[in-house]
């Protein structure tokens, strides 16, 4: 009799948790592999992209002939803004203030 009961019940039980299972993996592996795939192209792409440009864009921009890099703050200015040439460059007003 015991034998009875519990044959059904296991099956019942395996059936169920295989049910479950096949429900949850193919949620749970289309969800993961969405989100890889999204992420690393985008990852790898765009910011690398965008960081040699603005690197380039930073190390190539030269002072202006109206400009200058001021020797104390290394920031390029109008040259109306120099105060003063200090040996190779100049000091912009802000800094000999
Ligand atoms: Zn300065």
């Amino acid at each position: 009799m015991a034998t009875d009961y519990d044959a059904p019940r296991k099956t019942e039980d395996d059936s169920e948790s295989i049910e479950a299972l096949k429900e949850r993996v193919p949620d749970k592996m289309s969800g993961s592999v969405d989100v890889e795939d999204s992420d690393n192209p985008s990852g790898f792409e765009l910011p690398g992209a965008d960081l040699s440009d603005l690197e380039l864009d930073v190390v190539v921009l030269p002072p202006q002939e109206d400009e200058f890099t001021c020797m104390n703050c290394f920031l390029v200015k109008h040259r109306s803004q120099i105060d003063h040439e200090d040996g190779p460059g100049f000091i912009c007003v802000e800094c000999a203030a």
